[in-house]
């Protein structure tokens, strides 16, 4: 029934149906992957996928192989967040299925279309628990971490697996999705014509829903009551490219509006009504909050803290269980961002605001004041240099290169790095987000520039390059223009921790200050600079984006540069250590 055939240039040995009549399940699926418009895969090979990959490439879909599937999986993930279609993971059963999941379930978290395809072993003998190689229950252990999980067994059910991923993937809030493909599956042969019969394209997979006119106007109303309204704009709300609409919805109000993380750059950060240095005071003194594709989650400090007490909330989400996660929402509108902000710029034509006059010049006067002391801290030439003496040249270089995407990660290194650069394009930041994970950096990368083709920087701090740094490899081997900047300050928020013991086993939070991590670009063949100053930091950075050749910058820092936890580190209990020591 198979056997193989030596295809040329590989020198692989794919299986191939002898019989020209008949398909196996593994042919089918990068058919069915194509017909729903997918052409990219991220993922890492080997029983029982190797030929499957191999079969996708034959077939015209781009295969980009990792040396970790985590970090595949934070490729297809940001892949998903940048194109508006799902991203796709491939794995092999057990544990690259489990490295896998991680990033399908930050996925989630974070609302990325993703869909992880793993192969998984025989049924029988994992059911019976026999003992089977990597043997692993996926489905069930994925179920719960996902958005949807499913398991195809005959290959005539896949088309309609592939179908029923998609649209979970992106359908209302878009997530992870998890799809079991097991050994016989692949394996399994059908007659070819009765498999051409089954291929369909979805129809209206992503269908707009839109928000009730009562939600609308009671939105409008409180809206136009409000004295010192504002808007907090999500990552949702970059994610739903209503760019336009956003626009509009700011500037014909005259509201201000402060962009969470992954938000900046939806309108730029120096436009005249960013409140993005002004978060305590719209914390405080904002009467009415609009939440555009955000959740009022810790990151907002779930709207308690310092928020004021009697502010009311608008909410505009897709899911109506985000709702009063946190604290009552006075006028939810619950629909897809595209509708609901068309419905609120229709219902707000004529409606007069009643907004203070002085509350846009006070923000305006008090970022001023706040973004001078701000740059004061970035002109500083200290060496060997801090975070901030080394963000000062990033700043500029990357303000000067706008349309570069930034992937940022680390502690000091995100928070400062994300309070430093202003961004002026949507989507042109991507970092560790909802879940505030470490490990996303090579894979995010990787996934924004093969799905944008732009140039990427990734700002990493040395132990969040850690991580990942291996596919840094991957970034080489697809020659793919990204600059990976490490900033080493030699240790897991900075290097300067002590071993309480008096012992000589390096303290918990020690990594490598004197590592030369541009020797591990030159090991595959990365363009690499180590930089000790200010100065030779911004040549290294403006040529090696001009380059858009794979380059690592190894930024050496000072040990004490950092503190704990970076900008959260009231989320530590207070240990015991503290009060023994
Ligand atoms: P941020 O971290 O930037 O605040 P979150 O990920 O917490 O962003 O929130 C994004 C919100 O956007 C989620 O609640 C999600 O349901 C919502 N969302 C995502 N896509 C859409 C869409 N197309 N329309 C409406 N809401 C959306
Ligand atoms: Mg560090």
């Amino acid at each position: 029934m198979l056997n193989t055939t030596t295809a040329p240039a590989t020198g692989f040995t794919p299986l191939q149906s002898t019989n020209p009549g008949q398909v196996t399940g593994m042919y089918i699926l990068p058919r069915a992957l194509k017909n729903i418009g997918i052409d990219t895969m991220y993922g890492l090979v080997g029983i029982p996928v190797t030929e499957f990959a191999y079969l996708c490439q034959m077939q015209g879909i781009k295969f980009v192989g990792f040396r970790h599937e985590q970090q595949a999986g934070m490729a297809a993930a940001t892949h998903g967040y940048l194109t508006g279609k799902p991203g796709v993971l491939l794995t092999v059963s057990s544990l690259g299925f489990m490295n896998g999941l991680t990033a399908t379930t930050n996925a989630t978290v974070n609302c990325y279309p993703m869909i992880q395809i793993s192969g998984s072993s025989v049924r029988e003998p994992i059911d019976l628990d026999q003992g089977t190689y990597e043997g692993l229950d996926q489905l069930n252990v994925a179920k719960g971490l996902v958005k949807a999980a499913y398991r195809v067994n005959q290959p005539q059910d896949i088309p309609v697996a592939v179908a029923r991923a998609y649209r979970a993937a992106i359908s209302g809030r878009p997530g992870g999705v998890y799809l079991d493909v097991t050994t016989p599956c692949l394996g399994a042969t059908m007659d070819k014509d009765e498999a051409a019969k089954l291929f369909f394209t979805p129809v209206d997979p992503q269908p707009p829903m839109v928000p009730s006119a009562d939600s609308v106007k009671r939105a409008v109303q409180l809206l136009a009551s409000a004295k010192r309204p504002a808007f907090v704009l999500g990552k949702g709300a970059a994610f739903a490219r209503i760019d336009d609409e956003i626009k509009q919805l700011v500037e014909t109000t005259g509201i201000p509006f402060y962009p969470m993380s992954m938000a900046k750059g939806l309108l730029p950060d120096s436009h005249p009504l960013s409140a993005i240095s002004a978060r305590s005071t719209i914390m405080e003194q904002a009467d009415v909050v609009v939440l555009v594709g955000a959740r009022l989650n810790w990151l907002l400090s779930r709207g308690q803290g310092k928020w004021n007490p009697q502010g009311k909330f608008i909410q505009l989400d897709i899911d109506p269980q985000e709702i009063d996660c946190n604290r009552p929402i006075a006028a939810p509108v619950v629909g897809d961002l595209k509708s609901s902000v068309t419905a609120l710029l229709n219902a707000l034509k004529g409606v007069t605001l009643s907004m203070d006059s002085a509350w846009v010049p006070g923000i305006q006067a008090e970022s001023k004041v706040k973004n001078a002391k701000f740059l004061q801290r970035l002109q500083v030439d200290t060496v060997p240099m801090t975070h901030w003496s080394a963000l000062g040249p990033v700043k500029k270089v990357l303000e000067s290169n706008p349309d570069v995407i930034l992937v940022n990660e680390g502690a000091n290194t995100l928070d400062d790095t994300r309070d430093a650069v202003d961004m002026s394009l949507p989507r042109h930041r991507i970092d560790c987000a909802t879940w505030a994970i470490m490990g996303m950096g090579m894979g995010s990368a990787i996934g924004a520039a093969v799905a944008t083709g732009k140039s990427v920087v990734a700002v990493e701090g040395d132990s969040a390059f850690g991580f990942s740094g291996m596919d840094f490899s991957t970034i080489c081997r697809f020659k793919l223009p990204v600059t990976v900047v490490i900033f080493n300050n030699g240790g897991i928020y900075n290097g300067i921790g002590v071993n309480p013991s008096g012992g000589t086993d390096p303290a918990p939070t020690t990594l490598d200050v004197k590592a030369r991590y541009d020797k591990l670009g030159e090991a595959f063949g990365a363009k690499t600079y180590y930089v000790t100053t200010p100065a030779d930091l911004q040549t290294a950075l403006t040529e090696a984006i001009a380059s858009k050749l794979p380059c690592l910058i190894d930024v050496q820092l000072a040990a004490d540069s950092g503190k704990e936890s970076g900008h959260i580190g009231y989320l530590n209990p207070a240990s015991l250590y503290q009060f023994t020591v």
